[in-house]
């Protein structure tokens, strides 16, 4: 079987690469690294069932139609972290959108399924918790996390009109918060800041007061989600929600974080960002019932393992932890912040 990963070079993208190749499959991955990192692949170089193109899902994507056909497209390419799509809101938009129709066009040439990775961001603010896949959403169109939503809502939208007009068989996995190694240092997502700063001996920023809630799965989990929504037979035009229903407050993940990394450092508090959810949590009853799927990686586990490999790379940069931690002042003040 040979897949075709767009967006492989990310925090989950490289870890489903990898349990690709594990199966024996083979894997093209083809990503711009506007924010997945080479560094995530980096281990698989010499690996001669694997090849990273270089390309824009919205450009051209002749090389990496040269390294088909493919038997499965799994299209993860976008930013994913409210950092990240404050800074490239056009980028993620037309990804979600161009992007999808170009890897919607190779699942069609080559008659193969195509599962694009959307997000609980697709439910908005929500009203209704949990949140079921029949669950319309709350979402601001023109607020500052609307390049996000609204791109995967319309990504969600072309993959369903592909599959009624043009028969592809897609399948939509609806990815709540998701942790783990190998995010970037400076992602801005609440697991890598709170892990990056309890290493570097705090503070940990909450946002807020704390008592927003996430639920939030270990990407392990999520990966075999993907490939079980993948590879069940009749699933064609089917969305599911992949995510752990576990929920806590922020502050209790702030607590839980100083647990693991054996920190009583502290925590501050900065202002809210604009259209924060409030409440975030998964139904993953139709996962269970027809992909058999659930996540089993608990939060503390999953803690455990996502800061032993921070510590690594942050030991492999070669810089005191003190040196990675995010000054307060800038953190508080920055467009990153503010701006989401
Ligand atoms: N958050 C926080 N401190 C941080 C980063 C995030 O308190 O350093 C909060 C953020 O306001 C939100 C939650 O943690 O309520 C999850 O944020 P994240 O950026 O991980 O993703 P989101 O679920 O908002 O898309």
């Amino acid at each position: 079987m040979r897949a075709l990963v767009a967006g492989g070079a990310g925090m989950i993208g490289s870890h489903l690469v990898d349990a690709l190749l594990a199966r024996g499959d083979e894997v093209v991955v083809v990503d711009n690294l506007i924010t997945g990192r080479r560094r995530n692949l980096a281990h698989l170089a010499g690996n001669a069932r694997f090849r990273l193109v270089v390309a824009d899902v919205r450009g051209d994507l002749a090389a990496t139609r040269a390294a088909g056909p493919f038997d499965r497209v799994y299209h993860l390419a976008s930013p994913a972290s409210p950092r990240d799509f404050a800074r490239y809101p056009i980028e993620t938009l037309t990804t979600n959108a161009e992007g999808t129709r170009r890897l919607l066009e190779i699942a069609r040439a080559d008659g193969v399924r195509l599962l694009f990775a959307s997000t609980s961001e697709v439910y908005g603010d929500p009203q209704t918790h949990p949140q079921p896949e029949t669950y319309r959403g709350n979402v601001d169109p023109t607020g500052p996390r609307s390049p996000y939503d609204e791109g995967k809502r319309y990504g969600e939208s072309l993959c369903l009109a592909a599959w009624r007009a043009e028969g592809v068989d897609v399948r939509i996995a609806r990815l709540f918060n998701t942790y783990g190694p190998r995010s970037r240092l400076d992602d801005g997502r609440v697991v890598p800041n709170f892990c990056r700063q309890a290493l570097a001996g705090g503070p940990l920023t909450l946002y807020g007061d704390g008592a927003q809630t996430r639920s939030l799965a270990y990407v392990a989990d999520i990966v075999q989600g993907l490939i079980a929504l993948m590879e069940a037979n009749g699933l064609a035009g089917e969305t599911f929600n992949l995510g752990c229903p576990d929920e806590l407050t922020v502050r209790e993940l702030a607590e839980r974080v100083q647990a693991a990394a054996g920190c009583r450092c502290e925590i501050v508090t900065l202002p809210l960002p604009p259209d924060d959810p409030v409440r975030r949590c998964p139904d993953i009853a139709r996962a269970r019932r027809l992909l058999g799927w659930a996540p089993r990686t608990g939060l503390d586990e999953g803690l455990r393992l996502t800061l032993a490999a921070m510590a690594a790379e942050m030991c492999s940069h070669l810089l005191s932890p003190s040196q990675l931690a995010e000054p307060i002042a800038a953190a508080a003040g920055s467009g990153d912040h503010t701006a989401r």
